[in-house]
C-alpha cells in the first residue's frame, strides 16, 4: 500500500520556514507586501483570494486586495497594475484568473513588472525557468516539487511523466523535473499509447482534469504518482485524473 503524500503537513512546514524569512525581513525594517487583484466576482476567485489572504495573515505579510468591477476597462486594469508595479510597499503581484471575456489575459500578465510577478506566469520569469536561472515559478508546480521533495526521492535520471501541457501546470513541472535531472516525457490528448508511458514511468505527474483517466493497473510497481486533477462527479464527489484505489496499491507514494 502506497505512503499517502499529505499535502497540509508539507504545506504548514512551508509556511513555518516563510514565517521565518518574513521575520528576518521585518528585522531588517522589510514587511513584504502582496497585492492581489481580483476582476469581478468569480465564486471561485473569490474563494482563492480569501485563501491568499488568510496566508498572507498566518506569516506576516502585508495583503493589499484591489477588488475591480467586471466592467473595467484593460486601459484600467493595465492603469492599476502599473501603480502597483511603482507601489514600493508591493513586493508581490497577482492577478487572479481566469479574468472576464473583454479583458486579455496575456497583455494583463505582461504588464506586470517581472520583479513583482508573484505567479511566475510573466514571459520572463517563463524564460529563466527554460533556461535553469528561476526567479518566480507557478506556484501549482512549485508546490508538486514540494511534495516530492517531501517524499524524500531523488529525481536524478528517474523516468518521469507528465500528463498535460498546460502553461500553469504541465510545461513549467516538466522544467521543473528536468532541471532535477529527472528524464521527462510530456503527453497530451494527442499522444499515442498513452498507457505505455504511465507504465514506464517512476514518477507520474497527471494534470489532464478529466475523472479517473489514468488507470490504476498502469501504475508501475513502487512509482511516485502526484495528482493535480480536480473534477467534481454528477454525485458530487471530488476526484483526481488516476484512479486511487487500484494505483495505490501499487504506488510507494501517491497523492
Ligand atoms: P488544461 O489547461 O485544461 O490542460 C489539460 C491538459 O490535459 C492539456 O494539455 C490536454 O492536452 C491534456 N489532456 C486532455 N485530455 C487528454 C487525454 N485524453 N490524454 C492525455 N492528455 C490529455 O488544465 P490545467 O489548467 O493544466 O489543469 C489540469 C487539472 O489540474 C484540472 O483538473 C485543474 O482543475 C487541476 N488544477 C489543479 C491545481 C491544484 O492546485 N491542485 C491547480 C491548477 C489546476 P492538449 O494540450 O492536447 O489539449
Amino acid at each position: 500500500m502506497a505512503n499517502i503524500i499529505d499535502g497540509k503537513t508539507v504545506a504548514q512546514k512551508f509556511k513555518n520556514k516563510l514565517k521565518d524569512e518574513v521575520d528576518f525581513l521585518n528585522g531588517h525594517g522589510v514587511k513584504p507586501g502582496l497585492a492581489v487583484v481580483l476582476v469581478g466576482d468569480n465564486p471561485a476567485s473569490l474563494i482563492y483570494v480569501k485563501a491568499k489572504t488568510k496566508a498572507c495573515e498566518e506569516i506576516g505579510i502585508n495583503s493589499f486586495q484591489y477588488t475591480l468591477h467586471k466592467n473595467i476597462t484593460q486601459k484600467e486594469l493595465l492603469r492599476q497594475i502599473s501603480e502597483l508595479n511603482n507601489d514600493t510597499r508591493v513586493h508581490g503581484i497577482l492577478v487572479q484568473l481566469p479574468l472576464p471575456d473583454h479583458l486579455d489575459e496575456e497583455l494583463t500578465l505582461e504588464a506586470i513588472s517581472p520583479e513583482k510577478d508573484a505567479d511566475g506566469f510573466h514571459p520572463v520569469n517563463i524564460g529563466r525557468l527554460v533556461v535553469g536561472k528561476p526567479l518566480f515559478q507557478p506556484c501549482t508546480p512549485l508546490g508538486i516539487m514540494k511534495l516530492l521533495e517531501d517524499t524524500g526521492i531523488d529525481l536524478s535520471g528517474k523516468e518521469a511523466v507528465v500528463v498535460g501541457r498546460s502553461n500553469i501546470v504541465g510545461k513549467p513541472i516538466a522544467l521543473m523535473l528536468l532541471q532535477k535531472n529527472a528524464t521527462v516525457t510530456i503527453c497530451h490528448s494527442m499522444t499515442l499509447n498513452l498507457r505505455e508511458k504511465i507504465e514506464k514511468a517512476d514518477v507520474v505527474i497527471a494534470a489532464i482534469g478529466k475523472p479517473n483517466m489514468i488507470k490504476g493497473e498502469w501504475i508501475k510497481q513502487g512509482a511516485v504518482v502526484i495528482d493535480v486533477g480536480i473534477n467534481r462527479l454528477d454525485n458530487g464527489r471530488l476526484v483526481g485524473d488516476v484512479e486511487f484505489e487500484e494505483a495505490s496499491k501499487r504506488a510507494s507514494f501517491i497523492t
